[in-house]
């Protein structure tokens, strides 16, 4: 199924370079809202700009694919210094194109992280590169997302199910 999430991690600080490294990937595509920070907010989480720190570090390459808009995601990714792109339409998966193109990498070292089922998982899987879900940080505020967490629940259910553990 296209949205059953492969790899679940508790949040983004537990991506690790060790673990990337294992995997081929060499440059993420970050989601923002509840995956760096809380819906809606411009603060950077401390253990956040730290984790950025040690994936610089390991040479991993960063974009942001937001499907924010130009107000939300410019102020928040230019203090971080990322590259972004904004109304990005996931789960449509020409910003992941774009983004592929920006980092110059192949798409097989290439991972989307973010923590909505229906954009990122969904997202990634129609680019045919893994999507690193992660446990959303806090509530969502819109009301369509509000309504689509519902319709996820079961596929979350179903990765545990398998087996799969929250990393
Ligand atoms: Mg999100």
């Amino acid at each position: 199924m296209l949205i059953t999430p492969e790899y679940v991690f508790k949040d983004v600080t537990h991506i690790t370079p060790e673990w990337l490294a294992e995997k081929g990937i060499t440059a993420l595509v970050l989601d923002i809202d509840n995956t760096l920070t809380a819906d809606r907010s411009q603060e950077l989480p401390e253990e956040v700009a730290v984790w950025l720190g040690t994936m610089r570090k390991a040479g991993v390459r960063l974009t942001i694919v937001s499907n924010g808009a130009e107000k939300r995601v410019r102020p928040f990714a230019q203090k971080l210094g990322l590259a972004y792109l904004y109304r990005s339409a996931k789960p449509l998966p020409f910003a992941l194109m774009a983004a592929q193109h920006r980092m110059g990498v192949k798409r097989r070292q290439m991972a989307m992280v973010g923590d909505q089922l229906y954009a990122d998982r969904m997202a990634a899987a129609l680019y045919g590169i893994p999507g690193l879900m992660v446990v959303p940080r806090g509530p969502d505020l819109g009301a369509q997302v509000i309504l689509k967490r519902k319709w996820e629940k079961k596929h979350w259910q179903k990765y545990y199910d398998r087996g799969g553990k929250t990393l």
